[in-house]
């Protein structure tokens, strides 16, 4: 999509920290942590939402998953625990309308979140 802010990281045109990258995946550092260890997984594609997944996308979103527990391993989060969230619509404080999964460990965290 054009003006989508994830979709001209995916395709290099403005800059991100770079954690891992797939065919169809990239995960970067977020701009803002909110703790130590804050990563983004994206899909290369547009996506606005899991509202927006389709039937075609079930394997790309496994391999979210997989590449954020790799990710987790790498950064020795596997023992400590970490949190996988996609925030979806108003209610959870979407900021940015292009799936995204913030992968985030390396302090505790409470539950419910705020
Ligand atoms: P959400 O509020 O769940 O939509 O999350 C959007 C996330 O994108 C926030 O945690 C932002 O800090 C992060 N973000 C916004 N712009 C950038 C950027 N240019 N590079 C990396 N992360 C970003």
């Amino acid at each position: 999509m054009n003006d989508c802010l994830f979709c001209k990281i995916a395709a290099g045109e403005i800059p991100s920290s770079r954690v891992e990258e797939t065919e169809t995946l990239l995960a970067f550092d977020d701009v803002n942590p909110v703790a130590p260890s804050h990563v983004l997984i994206i899909p290369k594609k547009h996506i606005g939402s899991c509202l927006e997944l389709a039937e075609d996308d079930r394997v790309m979103v496994g391999e979210i998953h997989l590449l954020a527990a790799k990710i987790a391993k790498q950064r020795g989060l596997a023992d400590s625990g970490f949190r996988l969230v996609t925030n979806t619509g108003p209610n959870a404080g979407q900021s940015v309308f292009h799936l995204h999964y913030h992968l985030l460990g390396g302090r505790g965290m409470s539950w419910p979140p705020g």
